[in-house]
């Protein structure tokens, strides 16, 4: 995915990359944690589990982020921004105030919900809240089994409760989802509920490609999964 352009093609794009949406309201859901309610014309976007806006984050960069609420009729968006103070994607959202324009993108990507599977397991850190969020309204009202793990810092350990998630868990992110022998001990391979799941992986690339690897090993469940950053790459 592109994080940057030559900034003579954002002149020449200048009219379609211009701000086409305000700051509404911010939230601080921790101190590393920040839900950021745009308002805009979003009527054409399609939104669907798993996939993200584009960004823009300074006059050359770009950076994805997903839509954690949407309401069309409205022109509302809310993103949960991981403010891990490494980037300039993070210092930009962090520093952005009430009634700040910006621009964002059209909203495209992989999915990563099947709807028609009853038990429904998803894995994540801070910058897949926001799916997260997307996601669980789906899951109560199609009626169905989940289970969210989510390895975070401490910081934002009770963001998960703070958000209104059940039947989750939280780990601490001290590197155990990347040792194959720590995650197959994980309550889930326990029990034969979750042989067939539907699994999304999202969030730190290491960690989410350790655990697909179990999975694909260990159950016949469809495995969806996305890293959305890495330790020293800019934005994936
Ligand atoms: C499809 C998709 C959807 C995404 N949705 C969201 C979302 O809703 N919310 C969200 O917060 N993020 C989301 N991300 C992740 C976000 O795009 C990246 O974290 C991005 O790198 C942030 O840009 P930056 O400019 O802050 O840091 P960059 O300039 O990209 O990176 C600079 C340094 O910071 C490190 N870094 C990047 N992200 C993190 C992090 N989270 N924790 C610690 N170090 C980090 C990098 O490894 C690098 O060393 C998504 C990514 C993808 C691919």
């Amino acid at each position: 995915m592109i994080s940057k352009i030559p900034k003579w093609v954002g002149d020449l794009f200048e009219g379609t990359l211009r701000p086409n949406a305000r700051v509404l309201e911010i939230s601080n859901i921790s101190s590393r944690i920040k839900k950021i309610r745009f308002e805009g014309n979003i009527s054409k976007m399609n939104f669907q589990i798993g996939y993200a806006n584009v960004l823009r984050v300074s006059e050359t960069e770009y950076r994805n982020y997903t839509a954690a609420y949407h309401d069309k009729e409205k022109g509302i968006i809310d993103i949960i921004f991981h403010i891990h103070t490494n980037g300039v994607g993070s210092t930009y959202f962090d520093s952005l105030k009430t009634g700040d324009e910006t621009y964002i993108g059209p909203s495209r990507g992989k999915k990563i919900y099947d709807p028609s599977i009853k038990n429904q397991f998803f894995f994540g850190d801070e910058t897949s809240i926001g799916v997260a969020c997307a996601l669980l309204p789906l899951l109560r009202s199609n009626n169905q089994q989940f289970q969210f793990y989510f390895e975070l810092d401490r910081e934002n350990k009770n963001v998960p409760e703070l958000l209104g998630f059940e039947n989750f868990t939280v780990f601490p992110k001290d590197g155990s989802f990347r040792i194959e022998k720590w995650i197959i001990d994980l309550p889930i391979f326990t029990t034969k509920d979750w042989n067939n799941a539907n699994f999304a992986l999202a969030g730190n690339v290491k960690s989410v490609q350790t655990f697909r690897k179990v999975l694909k090993n260990k159950t016949q469940g469809n495995v969806y999964s996305q890293g959305y950053w890495l330790e020293g790459k800019k934005g994936l």
